[in-house]
């Protein structure tokens, strides 16, 4: 499952993705970025980017997407699948600091990266190798 860019089980992740991006407050860059997280229990829960006047504020919208999906009640391993939507020719990976925060909660998650014409599917851990991890305290 998840292993198939084209395959229908994105279709609700690439919505919820769309319909966050839709929102996005990017009025410096223009850059609008949706994201969708699938958990565990099957919510999807959708992200975009939120710009502010004080550039270092701005909050991406994979961060945005975790942070509701934690307050939720996303656990750790708990995240099944990510999606990342821009309407650039070139898709757009999550930065370092989201791939950061993702791998706290999935270490091996699916990452589909979509404009309107092109899928890529990555894992996260290709994203992101040799990741710090909680792990690492022990
Ligand atoms: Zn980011």
């Amino acid at each position: 499952m998840f292993d198939d860019p084209q395959a229908p089980e994105w279709a609700p992740l690439l919505d919820a993705a769309w319909m966050a991006r839709s929102h996005a407050h990017a009025p410096y860059s223009r850059f609008q970025v949706g994201a969708a997280l699938l958990t565990a229990t099957g919510t999807v829960i959708g992200g975009c980017n939120v710009e502010n006047a004080a550039y270092p504020v701005c909050l991406c919208a994979e961060r945005g997407a975790l942070s509701a999906a934690v307050a939720a009640g996303l656990q750790p391993g708990g995240l099944v699948a990510a999606v990342v939507v821009t309407d650039v020719a070139e898709l757009t990976p999550p930065c370092g600091a989201c791939r950061q925060a993702l791998v706290e909660f999935a270490g091996a998650l699916p990452v589909l990266l979509a404009n309107r014409h092109a899928r890529q599917l990555h894992r996260l851990e290709n994203l992101l190798p040799h990741s710090f991890t909680g792990g690492h305290f022990r």
